[in-house]
């Protein structure tokens, strides 16, 4: 019998490691645990068409290399799509569920045996040599000879502010599923807490029924402009350079600085990056300006971007977590800005609502959240520094927690955790194996997409995940197979 493996999320992270997976030979069976459909996670599981990636079609693939795969599906299906487009996610849904079956079909009809779990795991634990039992919500159990990790990210960050108001209608604790938002009664007043792309996600939705919003932030900034994010076709970073950076050189933040500078004139016959992007101080003029600018073919920063993504995961996974965190930390606002940019589309339709004066984005959060006096609808807002205000409802889109991993003194690991006195971090290696982190020694258990943030930068990407999952099963197919007697059914 040939290894028995078991995915643990069944998003666009488990579905493109499934792909693989499903061909490699010497699995005889793939069980995926999931309490929801396959191929619809929290970013691509939408049903509302008008949300779009922020990234092009060229790197929003289950393949890394070569022609988009999204492209060859949705050019199958008679869309007149380019390799540049920002699709609407709910395509990607479609995309990763139908390569799911497919692969399933393929597999089953090769001998492998595919189950879909739809639960969510608990914990993983060492059984025997050489396997492992996952221990469902449902009080099910699977086992397996190889986990694999692919939970995402699908627990959304509550700010304190209005933590203790959660379960009020008023409150939407996750700008997705949008529903609750399309649900609103006519001319609400919203505060939208967050201005980064779920809480454009927000605003877009919201302007779009003609409601009254505020986005708050500390940063009071949106993201910058872009038509398009795809991979080179020449590098434009200086490689040997980049992969001789250390954590712990002073001159890091000089040199990283300098290199990026460089790859950026690159792009655009050596333009400079303040020619390439607004300073204007007011929002809505910036906003306007770098519209133009992308437009009209001058944000040339934007093809250096994928390159760079990929080069930070690259020069990154060796160092230290603590070092990569506090790197991260120093270029958060970067990040945020260029790397998760908005599409034109987005950027147009946000100028509209700011201009009709239907949005506004202030650089402040909440002080106090009060229910409304009275038994009135909505919320009373305190702010430093400003007046009061009324909100009908509270959105808050302040990103997602990342999935943590807890382990035990008897190896097991909880996917869930709350507080144990006796839990540790695992260490996750370079190649995304799980190890005992007293002796190093290496599990027969990997992290991939939003699971690996331990080990990879920039995680809430495909193509970093889709990366990951080609060396994942490349790996596997390299191995021989090994004969087990574990079922890797429940029991
Ligand atoms: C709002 C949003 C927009 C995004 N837009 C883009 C984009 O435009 N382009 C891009 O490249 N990337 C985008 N991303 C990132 C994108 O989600 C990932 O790159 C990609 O979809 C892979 O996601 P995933 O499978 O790792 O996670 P998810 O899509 O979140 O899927 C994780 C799955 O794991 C399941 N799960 C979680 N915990 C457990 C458990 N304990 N047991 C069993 N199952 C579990 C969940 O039910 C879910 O189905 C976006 C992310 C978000 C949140």
């Amino acid at each position: 019998m040939g290894k028995q493996v078991i995915i643990i999320g069944g998003g666009g992270t488990g579905v493109s490691l499934f792909s693989r997976l499903s061909r490699v030979p010497g699995i005889s069976s793939i069980s995926i645990v999931d309490p929801n459909p396959i191929g619809l996670g929290t970013a691509f599981g939408t049903t509302e068409p008008f949300l779009l990636c922020n990234t092009s079609v060229d790197v929003t693939s289950m393949d890394p290399d070569g022609e988009s795969d999204l492209l060859r599906y949705l050019a199958a299906r008679g869309w007149p799509v380019h390799r540049d487009d920002f699709v609407p996610r709910y395509l990607v849904g479609q995309y990763c569920r139908e390569r799911f079956l497919e692969h399933r079909r393929e597999a089953e009809q090769a001998g492998v045996r595919v189950r879909h779990h739809t639960s969510k795991a608990r914990t993983v634990t060492p059984v025997g040599a050489d396997g492992y039992a996952v221990e469902l919500a449902d009080g099910r159990r699977l086992t397996g000879t190889d986990v694999l990790l692919c939970q995402g990210l699908d627990r959304p960050v509550v700010p304190d502010v209005v933590r203790e108001h959660l379960g009020n209608p008023a409150l939407s604790a996750s700008v997705y599923p949008v529903d609750e938002l399309r649900r609103l009664p006519e001319n609400s007043r919203v505060l939208v807490i967050g201005s980064k792309l779920a809480a454009v996600d927000a605003a877009l939705i919201l302007g779009r029924a003609r409601h009254r919003v505020t986005m708050a932030s500390r940063s009071g900034t949106l993201p910058a402009v872009r038509t398009r994010l795809r991979r080179s076709e020449r590098p434009r970073l200086d490689a040997s350079a980049w992969n001789g950076l250390s954590p712990d050189s002073p001159s890091l933040d000089r040199d990283v600085t300098r290199l990026l500078l460089a790859a950026v004139a690159r792009t655009g016959n050596g333009t400079a990056l303040r020619r390439q992007t607004s300073t204007a101080e007011r929002l809505t003029e910036r906003l306007a300006e770098e519209l133009e600018l992308a437009r009209t073919g001058r944000a040339h920063w934007q093809d250096a971007i994928a390159e760079i993504i990929q080069a930070v995961n690259h020069v990154s996974a060796n160092w230290r977590y603590a070092a990569r965190a506090a790197v991260l930390n120093r270029y958060r606002s970067l990040v945020a800005r260029y790397i998760s940019a908005i599409p034109v589309r987005n950027a147009a339709l946000l100028l509209e609502h700011l201009s009709a004066g239907t949005l506004s984005v202030v650089p402040r959060i909440p002080q106090s959240v009060t229910p409304a006096p009275d038994g009135g609808r909505g919320w009373q807002v305190k702010w430093a520094g400003a007046p009061d205000e009324h909100f009908d409802h509270i959105v808050c889109a302040t990103g997602y927690h990342k999935p943590v991993l807890d382990r035990l003194p008897d190896g097991t690991l909880r996917l869930d955790p709350t507080a144990a006195k006796d839990a540790v971090a695992p260490y996750v290696a370079g190649d995304l194996r799980v190890c005992d982190p007293l002796t190093g020694e290496p599990e027969r258990i990997w992290v991939l997409g939003g699971a690996s943030h331990r080990r990879t930068a920039i995680v809430n990407y495909l193509n970093t995940a889709a990366q990951q999952s080609k060396a994942v099963a490349d790996r596997f197919a390299a191995e021989e197979p090994e004969p087990t007697s574990l079922a890797g059914r429940p029991v």
